[in-house]
């Protein structure tokens, strides 16, 4: 049911809501509360030369930060990362596009490799793979249909960004050695899915930015079977950018210790922290959703071997749909809430990806906004 007041508080409240990116926002309080737990301190003469490990194959790897990983993986089982080589990144999309350049330079072809991803996908995907105008791979779309011949590489994003799914490959071509898949699990953590497998891929990638909300510090790492794939991905980054700030890995080595150790405790648990924050933005919104032309997806509970007990999700961003046939990113622009369009993930204009994950304040007001354009719609009819 919608109440009256919220007309009053859309007119006090004028500013733009940009729920167009993922920025993790939302977890800042939680963050301040912890104090002075996650403080590094860095002197003049610390961290100035470019290498971290020279023995490492990735030997801009911070081996703090590589114990990290492997730690807070093994904590949550949310990956596998015995014998498998870690390469740290600006961020997992400077690792998506080395991952499909070292793909791409492998397959040793003349002509460019395929790149495709099942929609709705991540709509960064079409300018990672097709800003540089590389002649080694092309992006070819929408991977429901793709019966191109010859060698290709699917992006297989589980949880899905944008609309929260659990994904498996599409394109399903068993034992064709030219077929590679790249798995972003950016959103395979406790708050935001059950984890119900520890996933054991070739090359599987995580970030920083969405298990804590760290999204300014641009780590993410990718955990590789292939030594050749490691190495070429390893190369792509020093052409990019010789290596990975320290000053970032160390901040967030300190931070993923912090996270693994307190990820059992009944007062600090971010996952838990998280889980319950994400838990009641979800049902604030569908209650509003409900009984309206707006639609959103359902999701399966599954068996969190984390938290041990059966949940649901609480993906990080909204996949918003609408019943009329209408351009859904103009009426909620009009109402001067900034989302992501659906066609830009290869989807309609009757979709659009909301993020989840902005300070609370901003929440409020888009749910405002929200249930205001759910009572002009009944007010016309
Ligand atoms: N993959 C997916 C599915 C994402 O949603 C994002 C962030 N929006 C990224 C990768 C990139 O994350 P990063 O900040 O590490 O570059």
């Amino acid at each position: 049911m919608v109440k009256v007041e919220n007309t009053k508080n859309i007119a006090m409240s004028d500013c733009i809501v940009n729920l167009d990116h993922g920025d993790p926002t939302a977890y800042e309080e939680y963050w301040r509360k912890m104090g002075d737990r996650c403080t590094v301190t860095i002197r003049g003469c610390d961290l100035m030369s470019y290498f971290s490990d020279v023995n490492n194959l990735c030997w801009f790897l911070e081996p703090e930060l590589a114990e990290a990983i492997k730690e807070l993986h093994g904590a949550v089982g949310n990956a596998a990362t015995e014998d498998r080589y870690i390469v740290v990144g600006t961020g997992s999309t400077q690792l998506c596009q080395a991952a499909v350049h070292a793909l791409s330079l492998l397959a040793g072809g003349i002509e460019p490799v395929s790149v495709v991803a099942a929609a709705p996908y991540y709509s960064t995907y079409v300018e990672e793979t097709t800003y540089v105008r590389s002649g080694m791979y092309k992006w070819e779309g929408d991977a429901w249909g793709f019966d191109k011949k010859g060698p290709f590489i699917e992006l297989v994003t589980s949880p899905n960004n944008p609309d929260g799914t659990i994904r498996e490959t599409v394109v399903n071509r068993p034992n064709d050695d030219e077929a590679k898949v790249i798995h972003d699990f950016a959103y395979y953590w406790p708050h935001y899915t059950p984890i119900t497998r520890c996933q054991d891929h070739d090359i599987m990638l995580f970030t920083f930015s969405k298990i804590t909300g760290h999204a300014g510090s641009r780590i993410g790492w990718a955990l590789v079977k292939d030594k050749e794939v490691a190495k070429k991905m390893v190369e792509y980054i020093v052409v990019n950018s010789i290596g990975v700030s320290k000053e970032s890995q160390v901040r967030t080595a300190k931070i993923l210790k912090v996270l693994k150790e307190t990820c059992q405790s009944e007062t600090e648990n971010f996952f838990e922290y998280g889980r319950e924050m994400m838990k009641n933005r979800w049902e604030r919104l569908r209650e509003v959703v409900k009984e309206s032309d707006f639609t959103l997806p359902k999701y399966p509970e599954g068996y969190c071997n984390f938290f041990g007990k059966t949940l649901e999700s609480y993906p990080a961003f909204a996949w918003l749909g609408t019943k009329e046939e209408t351009d859904l990113v103009n009426d909620l622009r009009r109402q001067k809430v900034m989302s992501r369009a659906g066609e830009r993930c290869g989807s309609d204009k009757k979709h659009v990806r909301v993020s989840m994950l902005s300070r609370e304040d901003v929440f409020n007001v888009f749910l405002e906004r929200l249930a205001n354009m759910k009572l002009i719609k009944s007010i016309d009819l």
